[in-house]
C-alpha cells in the first residue's frame, strides 16, 4: 500500500520502522527536510497544515494519517471525498485541535471532564479560583496551559480564547491508549501512569500496567467506551485521564494519534501500539495488546543549558542492563528539553521497574 503520514517526527519514525517488515510504500509530509522519518520515507518538504500542500500530497495514496493533530483537516476531508482512506476522521481531528471543542464534545457525550468556562477574552473570565487557563489552540507539552491560584494571578490571565479549568487535586495522571479498526472493534492496552517532570512539564516516565483499583479501571473502560462510540472514527487514541484524590477519573484531553505515553508498549506488550496502529490504518486484525510483566519508559530529553549537535552520554552503561532498550529519534541538533528518543525497560515487579527508571535517568544526559 501507499501509505502517507502527515508529520515526520518520532512517532511516524517509530511506526514506519515497526511496520517495514510489512511490504508498503511510506510517505511523509514536513516542514523540515532531515524530519526524524527522513531516512525511512519518500519525505515531501511542505507544510502540513497547508490546505494545497496536504492535497497534493495525498493525491494517489491509498490512505492517509496523521502523527501530529495541527493539521489541514480541510483538505483531509476534501481527500476523503476523493475516495483517499483517512484515518482518523478529519472531524474528530478538528474537534480535538481545538480545546474549547474537545471540552464541549466530552460534556456532550457525557465523558467526565473537569468543570470548565469557555472564554473569548480574560474580561469574560468568572470561574471559580483556583483554575486551569489553557488556550484553544496552539498548546503541546505543557506550553499553552497555566494555574491561576489567587487575586492576584488573575492579571496572568492570557487574552485569547481560552478554557478555564477546575484545578483537580490529581492523586495520578493515567493514559489509556485504544485502537478502533473501520468496523468500530476497538481494543485497549493496559492503563498507564504518566509522571511529569515539574519543571519541564514534559513527561517523564511511565509505568505500565498503572497500580489503580478495579473500581478506576472499571471508570477507565466506560470512558473509553463512551469515547469510541462518540468519536465514530478509526484510529488510535490515547486518552489522557486524571485520578482524583477521592478516586474519581476525569478526562484531561485526548490524542488522536500515537503518543508517548505508549512508547513502553515496544517491548512491553505482545505487540505494540505502533503495530496497532499500523493494523488499523492497513484493515488487518486487530493486535494482542498483553502485557509482559511490568514495563515503563524514561524520555531522553535535551539537558539544560546544551544546544547543537547531539551527543548522548552514559548510553553505554545503559546497554549493559539488561531489558532495556534505546530507542534515538534521529535529530541530530539537541536543544533544552526537547524529545531525542526514549528508553523502555522490562522489570518483574513495579519496585524492581521504579529503580531501573531512577537509575537511567541517572546515567544519561542529552548534550552537546
Ligand atoms: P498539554 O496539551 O500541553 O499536554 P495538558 O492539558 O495535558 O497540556 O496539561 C499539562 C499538565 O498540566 C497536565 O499533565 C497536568 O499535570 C496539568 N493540568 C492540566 N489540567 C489540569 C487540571 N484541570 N487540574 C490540575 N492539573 C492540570
Amino acid at each position: 500500500m501507499k501509505i502517507g503520514i502527515l508529520g515526520g517526527g518520532q512517532l511516524g519514525r517509530m511506526l514506519i520502522q515497526e511496520a517495514l517488515k510489512y511490504d508498503d510504500e511510506w510517505y511523509t509530509l514536513d516542514p523540515q527536510a532531515d524530519a526524524p522519518c527522513s531516512a525511512i520515507s519518500n519525505l515531501t518538504q511542505g507544510s502540513f497544515s497547508d490546505y494545497q500542500t496536504v492535497m497534493d500530497f495525498g493525491q494517489g495514496k491509498d490512505v492517509v494519517t496523521i502523527e501530529i493533530e495541527h493539521v489541514n483537516t480541510d483538505a483531509l476531508a476534501d481527500l476523503q471525498k476523493k475516495g483517499v482512506k483517512v484515518i482518523p476522521d478529519p472531524s474528530i481531528i478538528r474537534i480535538i485541535q481545538q480545546k474549547i471543542l474537545q471540552k464541549a464534545f466530552y460534556l456532550q457525550h457525557q465523558i467526565p471532564s473537569p468543570d470548565f468556562q469557555i472564554i473569548q477574552n480574560r474580561e469574560e473570565a468568572s470561574f471559580p479560583l483556583p483554575f486551569v487557563q489553557k488556550l484553544n489552540t496552539g498548546g503541546y507539552d505543557g506550553k499553552g496551559v497555566q494555574v491561576i491560584r489567587t487575586q492576584d494571578d488573575l492579571k496572568n490571565l492570557w487574552d485569547a480564547p481560552s478554557v478555564l479549568e477546575k484545578l483537580v487535586d490529581i492523586d495520578k495522571e493515567l493514559s489509556v491508549i485504544v485502537a478502533v479498526n473501520e468496523e468500530g472493534v476497538s481494543r485497549t492496552f493496559p492503563v498507564t501512569e504518566m509522571v511529569a517532570d515539574p519543571k519541564l512539564n514534559l513527561l517523564d516516565f511511565n509505568i505500565c500496567p498503572a497500580q489503580i483499583s478495579q473500581e478506576v479501571q472499571q471508570q477507565i473502560l466506560e470512558i473509553t467506551k463512551k469515547f469510541t462510540a462518540a468519536a465514530q472514527s478509526p484510529g488510535l487514541f490515547a486518552i489522557e485521564l486524571f485520578l482524583d484524590r477521592e478516586g474519581k477519573v476525569w478526562v484531561n484531553e485526548t490524542a488522536p494519534r500515537l503518543h508517548n505515553s505508549g512508547h513502553q508498549s515496544q517491548e512491553g506488550n505482545a505487540n505494540s501500539q505502533f503495530e496497532q496502529f499500523y493494523r488499523v490504518i492497513t484493515d488487518l486484525p486487530l493486535a494482542d495488546t498483553d502485557a509482559f510483566g511490568f514495563s515503563g519508559m524514561l524520555n531522553l530529553v535535551g539537558a539544560d543549558g546544551f544546544e547543537g549537535k547531539a551527543r548522548y552520554e552514559g548510553l553505554e552503561e545503559v546497554l549493559r542492563l539488561p531489558k532495556t532498550y534505546i530507542h534515538l529519534y534521529g535529530k541530530t541538533q539537541t536543544k533544552p528539553g526537547r524529545k531525542m528518543g526514549h528508553i523502555n525497560v522490562l522489570a518483574d515487579s513495579r519496585d524492581e521497574l521504579m529503580g531501573k527508571l531512577i537509575l537511567i535517568k541517572s546515567l544519561v544526559q542529552v548534550k552537546s
